[in-house]
């Protein structure tokens, strides 16, 4: 079944049908606008309003979408208690200045007739760190990604550096089925503590969101001394100044190239750096990550 708009505030039209969707779109292209698009599982903050800020001087239109995509989620339980207070969000937009929301419900994205499966052949990303940790996470965004992508035809999309191998997946999965579409990164948005900011630190009692400053702390300390020690040592050290803290998990922390993320060794002075890493806390797997150099 498809609906119309449903609800028009004064500033954020809601679309909870692609088909209407992509109607009011095809006008405003006739008109020849361009459109940034910015897609969220919602329980939005600061970080995402500054991909919509990135968005709205990308191009004339931004497009925001909400929609938790159960195909990324291994994890039942996270799926479940993943936060939706879509009021709040649409009041967010609205003031961000977003003019367009994309509402679609699980069965909308994935109707029951719907024939296609989907696989793309991310190599070795879809096997490494995210793709290790979370099997078949980054097949879930890409699936529901190209889904949007497909409905919307944006000529931007803005994505958060916030998760970095996320961001690597969408450029090759542009790249496989050739879609002109400007992938653009905005820098990650943090709380005063370092913490990056998450829907999921929703879900961390008031302390440990406090505590959970020390993955910043760690991270900004391999880069203050990248130079200055071996890998394995900035590694081991890191690690220990995170899991000598009560209740903190690693699940991963390394230093990598940044263009392939395959883990590196040794310091190049020509080769760029990045270290990923994903903790556990109070049950919330928190990620984060830091360009070097
Ligand atoms: P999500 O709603 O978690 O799927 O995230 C939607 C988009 O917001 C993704 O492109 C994320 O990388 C981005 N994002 C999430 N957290 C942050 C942050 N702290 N700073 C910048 N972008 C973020």
């Amino acid at each position: 079944m498809h609906f119309c708009a449903l609800k028009k505030t004064v500033d954020v039209i809601i679309f909870e049908s692609s088909l209407q969707l992509r109607n009011h779109l095809d006008k405003l292209r006739l008109q020849s606008l361009d459109i940034a698009f910015v897609p969220t599982m919602g329980a939005l903050h600061e970080g995402h309003l500054s991909l919509i800020k990135t968005a709205k001087s990308s191009a004339s239109v931004t497009v925001c979408s909400i929609f938790v995509n159960p195909t990324q989620f291994n994890d039942p339980s996270d799926l479940q208690k993943y936060p939706r207070p879509i009021e709040r969000d649409i009041a967010l937009l609205k003031k961000a200045g977003c003019t367009i929301l994309f509402l679609p419900t699980v069965e909308e994205m994935y109707p029951a007739d719907e024939k296609k499966s989907w696989s793309i052949d991310l190599e070795a990303l879809d096997h490494i760190w995210e793709g290790e940790h979370r099997p078949g996470h980054f097949q879930g965004v890409t699936q529901i990604v190209h889904k949007l992508f497909s409905l919307v035809e944006p000529d931007a999309a803005i994505f958060g550096q916030k998760d970095y191998q996320q961001v690597m997946v969408i450029q090759k999965m542009l790249k496989i089925k050739k879609l002109p579409v400007r992938l653009v990164t905005v820098p990650t948005r943090r709380e005063e503590n370092g913490l990056a900011l998450s829907s999921r630190n929703e879900r961390l009692s008031a302390e440990g969101r406090q505590r959970a400053g020390v993955i910043y702390q760690s991270l900004c300390w391999i880069k203050d001394h990248l130079t200055t020690k071996s890998f394995a040592d900035l590694e081991r050290e890191a690690i220990l100044r995170i899991s000598d803290e009560e209740g903190f998990t690693i699940e991963y922390l390394a230093i990598c190239a940044a263009e392939t993320l395959k883990k590196k060794t040794e310091h190049h002075p020509t080769e760029k750096y990045v270290v990923i890493t994903a903790v556990w806390l109070e049950g919330i797997r928190l990620i984060d990550n830091m360009i070097l150099n």
